[in-house]
């Protein structure tokens, strides 16, 4: 049998491919193309617009970075607002967080939740039929525009913000300022920020663009061997400082929240998170340009 292989283009000059093992899933939603293939280095990936969304070998060094850094920063999160998130992993992160009442996970797509329900449990396990769980299909700048509900915090996992794409009116100044009035006095937003390395420029102007509207803002960074980068994450806080936390507050926190079954995260590792090297902190600390709704970012296609 021909060898297949799956090419994801992180930039137009550089390519990464993967032997493919079986292609399960290969379709074309109303919002973006959707293939599920099994890999052999991998596992199982969730592939959006020819990006990796998720692989089994390696989804939980960035679904726990991204969650669990901001939710410790909160003294006690309740109501947790996810934005995005299609195949479960990120609202299985924040249902760890015992102190957690109610998950409101909104998506555009439901086919992509459907099939990640399919084929994807390894991901999402039970999360779907979680009683703390809302669902609800739609496009997640509409939700922030017409919702008068207030969240403790925000997780912002959406998928990089493409020319043509679904999600790039969420990575903008105006939809930072509607979703801090959808914060609460002690809220937090953290959205994933895309490559330290690939797009270093798109992960410093979203850095930029969330400290115009919160006063404090903080830039985290992880190894993700499945996007064959370091990925960016940009915390913005109404109080609560990530990097202050110390190692046995978060010893406590985890103790006493109940959260189980991390694999990457710990007291330790939260801190490594936000070590970044010398010269992404003088980009961070050079960049001008804010982004907006008339003069948006696109990463490389
Ligand atoms: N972790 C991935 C990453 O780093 O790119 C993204 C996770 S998840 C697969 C991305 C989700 O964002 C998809 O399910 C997609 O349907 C959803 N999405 C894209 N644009 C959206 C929008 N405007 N509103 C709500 N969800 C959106």
């Amino acid at each position: 049998m021909p060898w297949r292989w799956f090419v994801e283009h992180q930039t137009p000059y550089t390519s990464i491919i993967y032997k493919v093992k079986r292609i399960i899933y290969s379709g074309r939603t109303k919002y973006q193309q959707v293939d599920i293939i099994e890999t052999y280095d991998l596992g199982l990936c969730l592939v959006l617009d020819g990006k990796v969304q998720s692989s089994t070998k390696d989804e939980w060094i960035y679904h726990e970075s991204l969650v669990h850094p901001t939710l410790f920063t909160h003294p006690k999160p309740k109501n947790v607002l996810v934005i995005g998130g299609g195949e479960g992993a990120t609202v299985r992160e924040v249902l760890k967080h015992g102190c957690v009442e109610k998950v409101t996970m909104v998506d555009i797509d439901s086919e992509v939740v459907e099939l990640s329900k399919m084929y994807l449990r390894e991901m999402c396990d039970e999360v779907f039929e979680e009683p703390r769980l809302e669902l609800i299909f739609g496009d997640g700048r509409r939700f922030i525009e017409e919702s008068d509900r207030i969240f403790d915090v925000i997780v912002i996992d959406v998928t990089d913000p493409l020319s043509g794409g679904p999600s790039y009116l969420l990575y903008t100044k105006e939809f930072y300022e509607k979703l801090y009035k959808r914060l609460s006095g002690y809220g937090l937003v953290v959205t994933q920020a895309t490559s330290t390395f690939y797009s270093l420029d798109c992960f410093s102007a979203i850095h930029n663009t969330l400290s115009k509207v919160f006063n404090i803002v903080r830039a985290a960074h992880v190894w993700v061997p499945s996007y064959a980068s370091t990925w960016g994450f940009v915390i913005g806080s109404k109080k609560g400082d990530p990097t202050e936390l110390d190692e046995e507050y978060l010893e406590k926190e985890i103790r006493d929240r109940n959260v189980e079954n991390l694999r990457f995260y710990t007291p330790k590792t939260h801190k490594s998170l936000f070590i970044l090297p010398p010269h992404i902190e003088r980009r961070l600390k050079e960049e001008k340009k804010i982004i907006r709704d008339d003069q948006p970012i696109f990463m490389p296609a």
